[in-house]
């Protein structure tokens, strides 16, 4: 399956899904969108009262923000993946439950994550941090890029907590201004482990007597 329709599937399942106890309370799923060979892929909490009505993550006043943050960083929202921990509202926008998010994500994200192969992870708050990064605190480490399962994971507040909490909208910012040069770091990091992974050509490889030398 290629990886568009392996993220149409996906789709499909969370639109009908029952695997939690969230379903009851939603009117739309929200699965997530963006390309399927998105670089980035960005992944939020879980929808909020505008994503619920539209089926579309973060299209309320932090996904108003979250496309400032973006320009920000050069990017549009066309070129990133956006998705989030669960996909159905919680109710009164509480935080969502272990037990939600483990159902949520096994079933959805981590194989959302498997079809895109992003060089960078995005989180957005503390639930997405956690489920690369267990037992971090964001306010100690956000911004900082740490490579998990080869590939960057990059935690930063959700954008939110910046809106709500004023003081926190430099830190959100500058750590979105850093992202395309955590990218290019990401895209050198991968370069170079593709280079020592190919197969050395049979004509490449040292003659005999040379390798004696050493
Ligand atoms: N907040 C989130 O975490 N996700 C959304 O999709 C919207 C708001
Ligand atoms: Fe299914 Fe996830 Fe919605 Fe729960 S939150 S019902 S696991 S799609």
């Amino acid at each position: 399956m290629t990886a568009v329709e392996t993220l149409q599937l996906i789709a499909q399942e969370v639109r009908t899904c029952t695997r939690c106890a969230l379903h009851k309370g939603r009117t739309r799923a929200v699965p997530g969108e963006g390309p399927p060979d998105a670089k980035i892929m960005l992944i939020g909490e879980g929808p909020g009262y505008h994503e619920d009505r539209q089926g579309r993550p973060f299209v309320g006043p932090s996904g108003q923000f979250l496309n400032e943050l973006l320009a920000l960083a050069g990017l549009k929202r066309s070129d990133v993946f956006i998705g989030n921990v669960v996909k159905c509202r919680p109710p009164q926008n509480r935080d969502p439950q272990p037990e939600e998010i483990q159902a949520c994500t096994e079933a959805y994200l981590f194989r959302q994550i498997e079809a895109i192969n992003p060089r960078v992870i995005v989180t957005l708050g503390r639930f997405s941090m956690s489920l690369f990064l267990p037992g971090e605190r964001i306010m100690r480490i956000h911004g900082q890029p740490r490579s998990v399962g080869g590939r960057l994971i990059v935690p930063m507040l959700h954008p939110a907590a910046a809106l709500h909490q004023p003081q926190n909208r430099p830190l959100i910012e500058a750590d979105f201004q850093r992202l395309p040069a955590i990218l290019a770091q990401a895209e050198r990091e991968a370069a170079a482990k593709a280079a020592t992974a190919a197969p050395r050509r049979k004509d490449e490889e040292p003659p005999l007597e040379q390798l004696s030398l050493f």
